[in-house]
C-alpha cells in the first residue's frame, strides 16, 4: 500500500488513493490536514462567505427514511413561514453584509408552491437592492421550474445526492418513483443546463456505508464537476426508520472524524470548489464547523430561519442553535472563525472560483 506522503503529493486520486486517506489515523491524519488546509489557502484563500439559512417551511412531500420531517413523520408540527418572515429573516442577512441566502425547505411541486417560490425571490432581489445572492435548496423540480426560478434572481441551487451508490440510496429511500436515484442525478444535470452554480454533497456515516463508498462519493462530485458541495455527519432521530438501524451505526465521534477526513479529501480532489462547513458537525462538537473550515471548507450558512420554527425543522437530534437569535448566533460565530484563522468575506457573494473556470 503508498504511503500517505506519495498519496498528498500528487494531484489525481484513485478509489484506492481515496480510501487510504479515509482511513488515515493519527500523523497520516494530520499530514491530511495539513496538506488540505495548505492547498484551501492557496487556491479559495483564507475567507469564509457566510450564507443565512432560511428554512421556511417543513412541509414535505417525500419520505425519505432518514429525515426528521420526512411526511410520514406525524409527530412534526407542519409551518410555512409568511412572506414577511422570510423577506424579515433576508433583510437581516442583507443589513448584516452576509452577502448571501440560502432559502431551503421540503420537498413540494405543486403550482402554488413554484409560483410562491418565485415571487418571494423577486422581493429579496427587490428589497435588496439586487445585492443578495440567492441560493435554493427545494429539492427536485421540472427544468421549467428550475429555469424559472433562476431568471427570478436564484444563482445557486443545492441538491445532495445523499449516497452516489445507487444500492445504498435505494436502502435509504423508500422504493417509489418520489424517490429515484435517477431522478435525482438528471436533476443536477437540469440545474446545469439552467445556469445554476451547482452544489451537491452526501451523508456521511450512513448505515451499510463503506470507506469503498464515501470514495465513490468523492469521485462522483469530481466526475459531476460540481461547484460547491455540502457534506455532514449522517445524524440518527428516533421517529425515523433508519433509527432502527443505530446499533450499526460507527459512533458520533468517529463519523464527525470520517466527514473531516472527507471534507479534506475534497479539497484536495476539488481545490477550487466552494465546500460549506455542514451544520451537523455542530451537533456533535460545539467548534465542529469551524474545524472543518480550519481544514478545507470555506462556507458557512448561520441560520436566520425565525426561532419559533427551529424545533419543527429538526433533521436529527440535537440539532444546534435551537433558541440562539440570529444576532447572537452571528457574534458568536464570528469570533470563532477568526480564531480558526479565517477572515469573513462580509458583503460578497463569494462564488464558486470552479464554477466560472469551467465556463
Ligand atoms: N428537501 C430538500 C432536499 O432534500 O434536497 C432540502 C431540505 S433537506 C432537509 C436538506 C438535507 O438535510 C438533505 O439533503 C439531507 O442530506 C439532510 N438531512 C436530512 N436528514 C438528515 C439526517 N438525519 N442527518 C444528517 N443530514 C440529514
Ligand atoms: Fe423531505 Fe428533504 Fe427531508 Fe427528504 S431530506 S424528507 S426531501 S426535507
Amino acid at each position: 500500500m503508498k504511503k500517505i506522503k506519495e498519496i498528498l503529493a500528487q494531484t489525481e486520486f484513485s478509489k484506492a488513493d481515496l480510501v487510504c486517506l479515509l482511513q488515515a489515523e493519527r500523523e497520516e491524519r494530520q499530514l491530511l490536514f495539513e496538506a488540505a488546509q495548505a492547498r484551501k489557502v492557496a487556491t479559495v484563500g483564507k475567507k469564509v462567505f457566510f450564507r443565512g439559512l432560511v428554512e421556511f417551511s417543513n412541509i414535505c412531500a417525500k419520505d425519505c427514511l432518514y429525515c426528521g420531517i420526512r411526511k410520514s413523520n406525524e409527530k412534526v408540527l407542519r409551518y410555512e413561514a409568511t412572506d414577511d418572515e422570510i423577506l424579515g429573516a433576508c433583510r437581516f442577512a442583507w443589513e448584516n453584509r452576509f452577502g448571501s441566502v440560502v432559502l431551503q425547505s421540503g420537498e413540494l411541486s405543486s403550482p402554488a408552491f413554484v409560483k410562491r417560490v418565485d415571487r418571494l425571490l423577486q422581493a429579496i432581489k427587490k428589497m435588496s437592492n439586487k445585492e443578495l445572492g440567492i441560493t435554493l435548496s427545494c429539492g427536485e423540480q421540472t427544468k421549467e421550474t428550475y429555469q424559472r426560478w433562476f431568471e427570478s434572481g436564484a444563482h445557486r441551487y443545492l441538491l445532495r445526492i445523499e449516497s452516489s451508490t445507487p444500492d445504498l440510496y435505494h436502502k435509504i429511500h423508500p422504493q417509489n418513483d418520489l424517490h429515484a436515484y435517477e431522478k435525482r442525478q438528471d436533476c443536477l444535470k437540469l440545474l446545469k443546463e439552467c445556469g445554476y452554480q451547482v452544489g451537491t454533497g452526501v451523508m456521511i456515516g450512513l448505515p451499510f456505508q463503506t470507506d469503498e463508498d464515501l470514495a465513490e462519493d468523492l469521485l462522483f462530485l469530481k466526475k459531476l464537476d460540481v461547484d460547491m458541495v455540502g457534506m455532514g455527519p449522517y445524524i440518527e432521530h428516533e421517529d425515523t426508520p433508519l433509527y432502527a438501524y443505530r446499533s450499526q451505526l460507527k459512533t458520533k465521534q468517529e463519523r464527525f472524524d470520517l466527514a473531516l477526513k472527507m471534507v479534506a479529501s475534497l479539497r484536495l480532489l476539488m481545490p477550487d470548489i466552494n465546500i460549506a462547513a455542514a451544520t451537523a458537525l455542530q451537533a456533535i462538537d460545539p467548534v465542529g464547523r469551524e474545524k472543518a473550515l480550519k481544514i478545507g471548507a470555506n462556507v458557512i450558512m448561520p441560520n436566520l430561519t425565525p426561532c419559533d420554527f427551529r424545533k419543527e425543522y429538526q433533521l436529527y437530534e440535537d440539532k444546534p442553535c435551537l433558541d440562539e437569535d440570529a444576532a447572537l448566533c452571528r457574534n458568536c460565530l464570528e469570533a470563532r472563525i477568526e480564531l480558526a484563522g479565517s477572515e469573513i468575506g462580509y458583503g460578497e457573494w463569494g462564488d464558486s472560483k470552479h464554477f466560472y473556470r469551467r465556463q
